[in-house]
């Protein structure tokens, strides 16, 4: 049986957060609103109406196209009419780009779990306006508006990804740096990132490109996954049967977890494109584009490896804190006023700060517990004034409080005891109690210290120094030993 190569290209179709519509002034988020709020007579096409483009659109697809290393973005670019009927598409055709569109070519570098990077090519990114829904209800169909209009950018890579893991990889990767530049929220459930897969099989190292299928309608990363590996053991078993490949377009069921044809892909339909007339140019001036690249961050790689280089972290850390950008941000801010400390700064990040932002659903830019307060708790923990226990209680408390730890820890008397009367007095109270536990450490029971340690920690409301606490019990309890 010979050896197959899976080549897969993804089609996305990205919703830009923008506040209003591509064309007109209307909300553009409409998640959760009644059908057909956000309309007004330019984007259901009512006759005798112009679109005016937003500047806030084009701005985050010339950021997006800068990111993914676009060969070109154009200084004059072009909208065009897609003719098509359907239902919820009003004016009977789509605003989109067509043969001049706003950016060619580009590369998306998408690390592997292996380490290496695969180089997958951009072939399309352009902008276009959205259409409706339809939503089947029994024999009715019922079409809503709001999503006429709304801002997108499709994406279209070569057939350059080789694995369900990859395309899968591919789309995490590419939500990272949506959602990185600000461009979208890119919530596949909220439809606001899209995906329709191309898959084919080949021989292993060959470079021809076999008929390929596609996938539409996934709405998770982990349906995409599934769709593509479920597609690939079909085709596997169909060419091994000596059967053909027939160019299918198929649609993922996710409760049954099978992929059903929709229809035999016939050539691409004749959408009589033209130019949209009632668009001028979309003319990218020099200085409106040297201030949008002004804007543009440094990206989530190569922050991932200026962390493990700059702060000397495991690439383990600089993965985790460049998943997001806030989160990057704020581990570099709790650095600096922390005055350095990077892998004790990222342990607290990993270990306590993470597991708050999970528990209270925030990410690194919501929260109260500011850097400098992340710092300052840090810093009071390696000096000894607070123990551990406590630093990670106050991470709580300043977050659900908004005061500073110092404060707290001033009102609430949780500064660390390590005053050595103090300490003393708490071991002999807990010795006293402890008759049995003594005589059995005096009879040689050294590993009973720990215990003792607990208690005296237990009596001082988790603020004994730990340390201190271990050296007073050992002298004390070695003293009267024999
Ligand atoms: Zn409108």
């Amino acid at each position: 049986m010979p050896d197959y190569e899976a080549v897969i290209g993804l089609e996305t179709h990205i919703q830009l957060n923008t506040h209003s519509k591509i064309f007109c002034a209307c909300k553009a988020d409409s998640w959760g609103d009644p059908p057909n709020t956000n309309i007004c007579p330019v984007c259901t096409g009512l006759p005798g109406v112009l679109p005016v483009l937003n500047r806030a659109a084009v701005e985050k697809a010339v950021r997006l196209a800068a990111a993914v290393g676009a060969e070109a973005i154009h200084d004059v670019s072009y909208f065009a009419r897609k003719n098509y009927f359907y239902p919820d598409l009003p004016k009977g055709y789509q605003i989109s780009q067509y043969d001049e569109p706003l950016a060619s070519g580009g590369r998306f570098d998408l690390p592997l779990p292996d380490g290496t990077v695969r180089n997958v090519s951009i072939w399309k990114l352009h902008l276009e306006e959205d259409a409706g829904k339809t939503v089947h209800q029994g024999n009715r169909r019922l079409i809503d508006f709001n999503r006429c209009g709304v801002p997108l950018i499709e994406m279209v890579t070569g057939p350059d990804l080789r694995s369900a893991d990859e395309a899968a990889q591919y789309l995490i990767r590419l939500r990272q740096l949506l959602r990185w530049l600000g461009t979208s929220e890119a919530d596949m459930e909220r439809g606001q990132l899209r995906c329709d897969g191309n898959v084919s099989l080949r021989p292993a190292g060959s470079t021809l490109l076999n008929p390929k299928t596609e996938i539409k309608n996934v709405n998770s990363i982990e349906n995409l996954r599934a769709a593509i590996e479920a597609e690939i053991n079909r085709q596997r078993r169909e060419l091994d049967a000596g059967g053909r490949i027939e160019a299918w377009t198929l649609e993922w069921d996710e409760d049954v977890g099978t992929l059903r044809k929709m229809r035999s892909k016939e050539t691409e339909a004749d959408y009589r494109y033209f130019r949209e007339p009632d668009l001028l140019p979309l003319v990218l001036d020099p200085a409106w584009r040297a201030a949008i690249l002004a804007g543009l961050p440094e990206l989530p790689l190569a922050r991932r490896a200026r962390f493990a280089e700059q702060y000397a972290i495991p690439a383990y850390d600089a993965e985790i804190l460049t998943e997001e950008r806030s989160l990057s941000d704020y581990f570099e801010q709790t650095v600096a006023a922390r005055g350095g400390l990077p892998k004790a700064v990222s342990n607290w990040m990993m270990n306590d700060v993470l597991r708050l932002l999970r528990e209270r659903g925030l990410s690194a830019g919501g929260l109260r517990l500011t850097p400098a307060d992340l710092a300052s708790i840090i810093e009071m923990v390696e000096k000894r004034q607070i123990t551990t226990n406590t630093g990670k209680e106050l991470l709580e408390q300043v977050q659900d409080s908004g005061r500073r730890p110092s404060d707290i820890v001033a009102a609430q008397g949780l500064a660390q005891v390590s005053d050595e009367s103090e300490l003393q007095a708490l071991a002999r109270a807990v010795m006293e109690e402890s008759g049995d536990q003594v005589a059995a450490y005096r009879a040689g029971k050294a590993t009973l210290i720990g215990w003792f340690v607990g208690q005296v920690m237990r009596r001082s409301g988790g603020k004994a120094d730990p340390q201190k606490t271990r050296a007073v019990l050992e002298e004390m309890l070695n003293r009267g030993g024999g």
